[in-house]
């Protein structure tokens, strides 16, 4: 059986609180330790995939085709663990379990209650990622305090009672601001909020102190004396440039061996591999831009793994990535111009698609290199279609239900789907690439497995037209019906791909098309 570190954030929302819980599953892998870690969402969608980006952020992927959180890719890009179904439990996914096995007559003659029918069914979901590692990080999403959050807070205080406290670590993640005007840091919030944490039964081991600051020695003394942890359990978590420095300022001030000491394993000495990270990024000389034309651009969190994976490519070319956000519903040449390639990620819906497919031509005919991404791609061949092909009204069905050239269209098995949650194509499905093309070269291998999210793919119809006009169909389905890649003959960099290969990209395992994309931009 696993030890537990359960993550609880106050004050605030928005803490970073994923990075946090992230940092600490990566110093202890460095410890040799395997982590699993799990988010808990106190809302009730039973995942996110119907939310809006502007809600919530971007909807993470996992190999299993789960539609989660967007933590769960911070956790998959500070450590070696793939996340899947199991690592994000919504209280929707809790309710929905209850109240179904209720219809089934699971509980007959009880009373269903939230204690103990909703926490027994939150302790169950949290032990089933316990397989096959050593300690377990549980982030609780939502601020202590927050009415959503307590059945959460309830059940970790109970497994902490059932599987020992010595088993148990508590993190508690708060916010001390600095008021201007005082000169001061303060550290009422966070008194207050370990006071509401302690009401519930829990008292915090660790507390991380995120502020625009270092904490100084005198402030943490006093969150310690009125916390009542040890003056080296609060930790300074200061606002960075880059988040891959948070773990090194986390090891910096003993976290990691505090947490092993705490566990009763031995602490080693050893040279952390986010050093050489934050050392390309902090001196690389070169910038390279990118404009990233989306229509959530003004919620940057929308796009956070196509971000984190631009920095990746980056890092692997020596080189720090600027992105220059342009909202697709206000074209501007302008900004395209002074970019050094050219990104149009995945999207939902007709708004802000003209920008898109503008900004698609000028990267085509002025080659720059231009990278699409699921919607990037589809509308890539819309603008082919359209452009290079001659066939004017041609579009998506999903923007166009009767556009006379549905160069895009909704899969055979899609059509009768009624309901929305959970049922577009997801999840890793395998792609071969076409020898000769530049993403085999790319990639060095003739098959890759990629993550998907869409319900429209590429209209076979038109496969040969679009060939001869110089379109490759460089990467396919093995069975050869879904077109998963495509290329530019006549074009120095111009991919789109079906699938979203962000959210396989690593600092230590950069993704090979973002890679390339920015090699390609360097050299412009
Ligand atoms: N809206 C498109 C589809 O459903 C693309 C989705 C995406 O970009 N993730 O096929």
């Amino acid at each position: 059986m696993p030890l537990y570190i359960f993550v609880t954030g106050g004050v605030l929302s928005s803490l970073g609180k994923g990075v946090a819980s992230a940092s600490i599953a990566s110093l202890l892998e460095e410890q040799g330790l395997k982590v699993n870690i799990q988010k808990l969402d106190p809302y009730l969608n039973v995942d996110p995939g119907t939310m809006s980006p502007y809600q919530h952020g971007e909807v993470y992927v996992t190999e299993d085709g789960a539609e989660t959180d967007l933590d769960l890719g911070h956790y998959e890009r500070f450590t070696d663990r793939y996340m899947t179904k199991k690592n994000n439990v919504t209280a929707g996914k809790v309710y929905y379990n209850v109240i179904h096995r209720e219809r089934e007559g699971g509980y007959l003659g009880a009373t269903v209650q939230v204690i103990p029918h909703i926490t027994d069914e939150i302790k169950r979901l949290i032990r089933e990622v316990e397989e096959d590692c050593h300690v377990v990080i549980v982030e609780i999403g939502g601020t202590v305090g927050d009415i959503e959050s307590l059945p959460f807070l309830e059940a970790v205080r109970q497994l902490s009672m059932e599987l020992g406290k010595d088993k148990v670590l508590f993190v508690h993640t708060t916010y001390v601001p600095y008021v201007k005007t005082a000169g001061e840091l303060k550290t009422k919030p966070t008194q207050h909020s370990v006071k509401e944490l302690r009401a519930i039964g829990i008292q915090p081991d660790i507390i991380l102190c995120r502020s625009e600051m270092e904490i100084p020695e005198g402030i943490k003394e006093k969150i310690a004396l009125f916390t009542n942890v040890k003056k080296s359990a609060v930790i300074s978590a200061p606002d960075v440039e880059f988040i891959y420095e948070v773990p090194l300022i986390f090891k910096k001030q003993g976290l990691d061996r505090l947490i092993l000491e705490y566990f009763g394993f031995e602490y080693k000495e050893v040279k952390s591999k986010w050093e050489n990270v934050v050392d390309i990024l902090k001196w690389a000389k070169e910038e390279v831009k990118i404009a990233l034309v989306g229509k959530y651009v003004s919620l940057k969190d929308s796009y956070k793994s196509v971000v984190e994976a631009l920095i990746h490519g980056g890092i692997a070319n020596g080189v720090r990535v600027k992105v220059l956000w342009i909202n697709s519903e206000d074209y501007d040449e302008e900004i395209l111009s002074e970019a050094d390639g050219i990104l149009v990620p995945g999207g939902f819906g007709e708004r802000g698609i003209e920008g898109k497919l503008k900004a698609l031509t000028y990267g085509r005919i002025t080659q720059k290199p231009t990278f699409g991404i699921c919607l990037g791609m589809q509308l890539m061949c819309v603008e082919f279609a359209r452009k290079v092909i001659g066939l004017k009204d041609a579009n998506s069905t999903e923007f166009d239900p009767f556009t006379p050239h549905p160069v895009i269209d909704i899969m055979e098995e899609q059509k009768n789907i009624k309901k929305l949650g959970g049922t577009m194509r997801l999840g890793s499905y395998p792609c071969k690439l076409l020898e000769g093309s530049k993403v085999r070269e790319i990639y060095g291998t003739s098959l890759i497995h990629e993550r998907h999210r869409h319900r429209y793919e590429f209209n076979n119809s038109y496969r040969e037209i679009f060939q001869n006009m110089g379109m490759v169909f460089s990467g396919l389905s093995p069975d050869e019906r879904l077109v998963e890649i495509i290329e530019l003959r006549d074009h120095p960099w111009y991919i789109g791909c079906q699938f979203h290969p962000e959210f396989k990209s690593k600092p230590f395992k950069p993704h090979p098309l973002f890679v390339s994309f920015i090699k390609a931009c360097k050299k412009n």
